[in-house]
């Protein structure tokens, strides 16, 4: 694994026209970055009380042709999906939504974050006689909610009483064969979560550049442990609290590092501007004399335009980026891997022959490919490489929805910072400091989860 892997991106809409469906197809496509492993819609038909669902492994553009978004019914409520597995295996059955019935309707889930609790929840549900065809914790929700929703005999209560069950990171949608969408934030806020507002209507999404690419203005975040009930294009109870927050838990800081999209705006802070303070803080507290300044492509540019702007040293594009290679970018030997680096990321010999590079990154898991991303800035004549790192040190496996490796894989928890530096083959490594991270992050209105760098 080179890099972390967020789990998913959720998007929703409640429309007062029957566009929902090509909405939720926009949505999807600026949240490709947060899964690319399958995407999936489901839409409301309120004559049928039904709910219509397409879904498949593949990228968005690859699950949905304009044939296939025209053949789903003209609908005024969808949510839609697109996954990276950490929980239950790459298969279709595990492609998300998720269908659900209750004793009179249906209802669909999609899910970002991991419930850590949800083997439990699937064997108490297993015993009341549900059955399951995936292995993914989102299915385990969409059940609860179902079996609550029967109940409760109301699906808000049975939405707020499966999620008092859950434990872990759960940020969601739920779109009921009644019409309604119902947005749902985990009471520690691990994952993000937002509202946007059109003249046709309400649409959530995990990130705020999905709002704007299907036509939608920002109005706020889902606050940590609260639920929106959507109806009709409008907001029809909010603030519905669930239970309080655990202490020393709160949104993933990772969302700024690397996750999120820089022009996405997050519980009140911009994902560029916080990079671009990372590269700043990383200036003043690793500097190094240099002649150019570089990013790793595409996570580590911001946080290279701040340590430029910090230390006076030009920024330099280091590297060309092969942005056409997909998922068809396989290489099952050994040969193959290391060919693997320098056929999606080239160095730029006319730009780092004989200079002295200051290289920012967003981090270092393994350090496999940054030892052979400092290897070829060398064979392209680089004088010195000088690594820099806009998160601290990895150290811990993450459990609440990415798949930050398990700790013995993880280069940090293994080896002290020299040892690092010496066996990437750059002259000096420094990380930010968490102080520093989260100071670059300090326009923040929530409180952060750092767990993967801190116990
Ligand atoms: Fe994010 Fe790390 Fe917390 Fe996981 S442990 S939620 S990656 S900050």
């Amino acid at each position: 694994m080179q890099k972390p892997k967020e789990e998913c991106g959720v998007f929703g809409v409640s429309l007062n026209t029957n566009e929902a469906v090509g909405i939720t197809y926009n949505g999807l496509l600026a949240l490709q970055h947060r899964g690319q492993e399958g995407a999936g819609i489901a839409c409301v038909c309120v004559e049928e009380n039904d709910i219509h669902i397409k879904k498949d492994l593949g990228l968005v553009k690859e699950v949905f042709t304009t044939k296939s978004i025209l053949d789903m019914p003209p609908s005024n409520v969808a949510i839609g999906h697109v996954r990276y597995s950490t929980t239950g295996f790459n298969t279709r059955q595990n492609v998300a939504p998720f269908l659900a019935d209750y004793l009179t309707g249906r209802l669909a889930v999609a899910h970002n974050g991991n419930i850590t609790n949800a083997k439990e929840l699937r064997v108490e549900l297993k015993k009341l006689g549900i059955r399951f065809a995936a292995t993914t914790d989102s299915e385990v929700i969409a059940q609860l909610i179902a079996y609550y929703t029967t109940t409760e005999k109301r699906t808000l209560s049975g939405v707020k009483k499966a999620c008092e069950k859950l434990e872990g990171a759960c940020s969601l949608v739920v779109a009921s064969g009644k019409n309604k969408l119902i947005a749902v934030r985990d009471s520690n806020g691990f994952r993000p979560l937002c509202i946007g507002k059109s003249d046709s209507g309400i649409a959530v999404a995990s990130e705020s550049c999905a709002l704007e690419s299907g036509g939608f203005e920002f109005l706020r975040d889902v606050a940590p442990g609260e639920i929106v009930v959507i109806e009709n294009g409008e907001i029809v109870a909010e603030g519905i609290q669930l239970r309080d927050k655990q202490a020393g838990k709160g949104l993933c800081i990772f969302e700024f590092v690397y996750f999120s999209r820089p022009d996405s705006i997050i519980d009140g802070l911009s994902v560029y501007e916080s990079r671009y303070n990372m590269g700043q803080i990383l200036a003043k507290e690793h500097p190094v004399e240099a002649d150019i300044v570089c990013g790793v492509p595409d996570s580590g540019m911001e946080a290279a335009i701040g340590y430029s702007a910090m230390s006076g040293i030009p920024l330099a594009f280091g590297f060309v980026k092969n942005r056409y290679l997909g998922r068809s970018f396989i290489y099952p030997t050994q040969t193959e891997r290391d060919a693997a680096v320098k056929l999606k990321l080239n160095p730029l010999r006319a730009n780092v022959s004989g200079k002295r590079v200051v290289l920012v990154d967003d981090s270092i898991v393994r350090g496999t490919t940054i030892g052979k991303i400092v290897k070829s800035l060398k064979d392209a004549g680089a004088s010195e490489v000088h690594i820099r790192v806009s998160s601290p040190p990895f150290k811990y496996s993450c459990g609440y929805g990415t798949d930050i490796d398990s700790e013995e894989n993880l280069i940090a928890n293994q080896m002290s910072t020299e040892e690092i530096c010496q066996k990437i083959g750059a002259d000096t490594l420094g990380y930010i400091s968490l102080e520093g991270l989260i100071e670059a992050c300090n326009k923040c209105s929530v409180e952060f989860c750092t767990a993967c760098f801190k116990k």
